[in-house]
């Protein structure tokens, strides 16, 4: 098989042992003869799997029994409107640090009143603004806590005064989080913790119902985590088999040691790279540097030296480098270095960066 280092954005790299087990699993799930793409959802040893998935999400990231937590279709854009369609009676606030935020700030305006508290807008994104004031008259504040297009990310938990909502698609199990501090965090599995296709969604469940307005079945966070059920998110057909790799990757993320442990692989990946950034003078970092992602790395070619991006991107694909082209709104190079991203890979990026830099002397 083809050598390749997998940089991309989403769907992201995922672990070895997590493919071999889908693979498996395909052609025969839990002994049943069956194969997992063909199982009944209703089948014994598939609720045994949905309830692991969730006991797994509560063991890595402590979630504690006041919440709910359900895995969806539709993706973290479908989030953007359900958040709203449940959560906003009158009036919520958002910051503004991406497009993916300034994106979940537009559906949330067909529910309500939606202030924009600050934007980084200005600069690319290229921060995370500080210093603003979360207004205390609205039913909930609305962030995004890593912005995967322009590498920056809310590092720590904030405090706020009123519900907290945040989308966590791409730095979800990079971190311990204080989930206690949040009254809702989604995201789509394809940047950290599975294949694309499924969707996770922690709410508390004490904020559901507070909404005036009639929601479709399917839009109501209630639908999927019925009270006294045994099985949840089985009100319709869940998304088995993302949700079968998604439970092999959080089992693998267990057994690494969880969150804790990831976290400081991933510091060390992230401070690697940005140190090769920083110190190579063919290459400067794009993000501000406090608030700096360890899951997306970015940066452009230094100032004078815009000419050769197209010939580090072709060196760097002859050595297996793949998904590092930057988004097309920063330009220049972005790394994902998501959990199941191997230590290895990032090793090898960076001394593809020092052989380019021998070149060009
Ligand atoms: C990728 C991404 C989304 C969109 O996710 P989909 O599952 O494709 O809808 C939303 N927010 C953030 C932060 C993302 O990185």
């Amino acid at each position: 098989m083809k050598k390749a280092y997998n940089f991309n954005a989403g769907p992201c790299v995922l672990p070895k042992e997590a493919i071999e087990s889908a693979i498996a699993a395909i052609r025969d799930f839990d002994n049943t003869g069956i194969g997992i793409l063909e199982i009944s959802h209703r089948t014994p040893g598939w609720e045994r799997i949905m309830a692991e998935t969730e006991q797994l999400w509560r063991d890595l990231l402590n979630i504690p029994e006041d919440y709910a937590i359900m895995f969806l279709g539709g993706g973290a854009s479908t989030q953007f409107f359900t958040v709203a369609a449940n959560l906003l009676n009158k009036k919520a606030a958002y910051l503004q640090t991406g497009v993916w935020a300034k994106k979940a700030a537009k559906e949330a305006k067909n529910f309500g009143e939606v202030t924009i508290v600050a934007s980084s807008e200005d600069k690319t994104y290229s921060y995370i603004p500080k210093g603003y004031t979360i207004p205390t008259d609205v039913d909930y504040f609305h962030i995004t806590t890593n912005n995967t297009i322009y590498g920056t990310e809310i590092k720590e938990d904030i405090d706020c005064p009123v519900t907290l909502v945040a989308d966590m698609s791409s730095d979800i199990m990079s971190r311990p989080v204080d989930v206690k501090k949040y009254g809702m965090i989604y995201g789509g599995a394809q940047k950290n913790v599975g294949p694309a296709g499924v969707t996770f969604v922690i709410v508390r469940k004490d904020i559901l119902g507070k909404v005036e307005r009639v929601l479709p079945t399917m839009v109501d966070y209630r639908t999927h985590y019925p009270e006294e059920a045994k099985n949840h998110s089985m009100f319709n057909t869940p998304p088995v088999f993302p949700i079968f790799v998604m439970h092999e990757t959080l089992t693998w993320l267990k057994k690494l040691g969880g969150v804790e442990a990831i976290n400081k692989i991933n510091k060390q990946k992230a401070g690697l790279l940005y140190d090769e950034i920083d110190r190579n003078p063919l290459f400067v970092g794009t993000a501000a540097k406090e608030d700096r992602s360890i899951m997306n790395v970015c940066w452009v070619m230094a100032p004078g030296k815009e000419a050769l991006q197209d010939e580090f991107m072709a060196f760097a694909k002859e050595r297996g480098m793949v998904g590092i082209k930057g988004h097309r709104s920063v330009g220049g190079f972005r790394a994902s270095l998501y959990n199941a991203c191997p230590i290895e890979a990032v090793e090898a990026l960076v001394a593809t960066m020092k052989e380019f830099e021998q070149l060009h002397k």
